[in-house]
């Protein structure tokens, strides 16, 4: 197995291997995955290190990283590559909103999305999302379409419980 991250294959780094929390330490399992010297970290397990950057995998800036089998093939691998950069573009569009808010209107939503996707040069991207919302059956409906193409953020403060 190997990982996808920004476009480029890596190993995983395995318990005990360089720049491992265990590094050189035979005789450790993982304390957090259970994971014997030599196996690769289980999924999501907090220990593990990101072979791109070498940052905790769970919290590192690295992006959307995916696995890959090794076997995989050269179609597969490029059409992962090109899901893996939409999302790691959306990823970077941040869009905060608070549905009580003026900014919580979907209009106003709508427009700091355009902007951040002019930013990142998707503006097809942001006219086909805009033909999709007009056509959404409601507000959450219209958010979910517009969540596919940014990150968006609801700022919306809990209410207290009183
Ligand atoms: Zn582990
Ligand atoms: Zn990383």
């Amino acid at each position: 197995m190997k990982y996808l991250i920004k476009g480029k294959l890596y190993d995983p780094i395995k318990v005990g291997d360089k720049g491992d929390w265990y590094e050189g330490e035979p005789d450790k399992t993982c304390g957090d995955c259970g994971r014997k010297y030599g196996e690769i970290h289980m999924e999501s397990c907090d220990v593990e290190r990101c072979p791109a950057c070498g940052r905790q995998m769970l919290s590192c800036d690295c992006g959307p990283i995916y696995n890959v089998e090794d076997d995989i093939d050269e179609q597969t691998l490029e059409e992962l590559k090109i899901k893996q950069q939409k999302e790691q573009l959306r990823y970077e569009a941040v869009v905060e909103y608070d549905r009580n808010a003026p900014n919580g209107n979907i209009f106003a939503i709508l427009d700091k999305a355009r902007s951040t996707l002019e930013k990142q040069q998707r503006l097809s991207d942001y006219n086909e999302m805009w033909q999709r919302v007009q056509n959404a059956e409601n507000y959450n409906a219209a958010l979910s379409i517009i969540d596919e193409y940014v990150l968006l953020l609801d700022m919306t403060k809990p209410k207290a419980q009183m």
